[in-house]
């Protein structure tokens, strides 16, 4: 299994755990959007254990703070504090940073031991990200967030950007968008978990509709010596830039029930899975196979490593 390099630190070096489900956003795309409000977040005592479980056993650097919009809980930085003291080296908040617009909220966090912040940058515009958000004024409270993070020395962006079909055409735009921050070392491209069986015909969006905009993203972001990581989307279709398919993800600790609905997604769906020797390739899901067929001439499987 391939892991990602990150400041020498792999994704299997990172707990993550669900803590809060309430966000201000809508993000049409969001994989818990239907789900949030039945789904249970870690109590206090998840969270200790946790903790306790690092304490004695040292498996993880990197806790990440995670559920809908932790930002919303008061005690984040509480929570914070508490994972550095218990030995965790890194603490990352998964964010969509609105509230980071606000410098002395990001003291707060950046004080409190957060050093690392995965970021939510839907699209390159106000018009198009308030849009999938349903929020105005998103777009420029998020930008003006991770501008006022950049000041800080030590602190370490990342963004994603969700691929759908309200959004594929501006990924290199996105790139260029964010190319003055200092402090950007990956950026992410997810392609829409549609999360059941239809998915949403507003948001799905054939991968080769997606494929030029994703490459010249994918280009332009190492251009700005960022790592890239691209997930759930054909192995066979990044060409040279195969690399970038890093479908590996750090444990996480969620309500169980959880898996049930992501399991809708129903992944490793290709013609050619018997044969294929990708070792990263989700292949299609059921809601891109229902909408957009198997593609069996367009795929190619790759050579299996003896
Ligand atoms: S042939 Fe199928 S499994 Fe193999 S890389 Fe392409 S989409 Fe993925």
């Amino acid at each position: 299994m391939i892991d990602t390099h990150h400041g020498g630190l792999r994704h299997s070096d990172y707990v993550e755990m669900t803590v809060h489900f309430r966000c201000n956003l809508s993000c049409r795309h969001c994989m818990i959007l239907d789900s949030m409000h039945w789904l249970t977040p870690a109590d206090d005592d998840e969270f200790e254990a946790l903790l306790q479980e690092n304490t004695t056993h040292g498996k993880w650097k990197g806790l990440i703070l995670t559920g809908a919009e932790v930002t919303l809980r008061r005690d984040l930085p509480e929570l914070a504090m508490r994972a550095r003291q218990s030995g965790f080296e890194h603490v990352r908040i998964q964010t969509h940073a609105m509230r980071l617009a606000d410098p002395d909220y990001c003291r707060t966090l950046v004080d409190a031991g957060i050093d690392e912040f995965f970021v939510s940058v839907t699209a390159a515009t106000a018009a198009v990200h308030d849009r999938i958000t349903e929020v105005p004024g998103s777009f420029a409270r998020t930008l003006q967030g991770l501008h006022n993070l950049d000041q800080f020395p030590g602190v370490n962006l990342m963004t994603n950007t969700v691929i759908t079909r309200l959004s594929y055409d501006c990924l290199p735009q996105v790139v260029d968008l964010l190319s003055s921050l200092r402090h950007l070392t990956r950026m992410e491209f997810w392609n829409y978990w549609p999360m059941e069986e239809t998915g949403n015909p507003e948001l799905l969006v054939s991968h080769f509709e997606v494929r030029p905009f994703l490459l010249r993203a994918l280009q332009n972001a190492r251009a700005h010596g960022r790592a890239v990581e691209v997930k759930n989307f054909p192995h066979c279709l990044l060409g040279d830039l195969g690399d970038a398919l890093v479908n590996d993800q750090p444990e996480l600790r969620i309500d169980p029930r959880f898996w049930d609905e992501f399991n809708r997604n129903g992944f490793h769906q290709c013609a050619f899975r018997d044969e294929c020797g990708s070792q990263q390739c989700l292949g299609l899901n059921a809601a891109y196979v229902n909408h957009y067929g198997w593609h069996e001439d367009l795929l190619s499987p790759l050579p299996r490593l003896r």
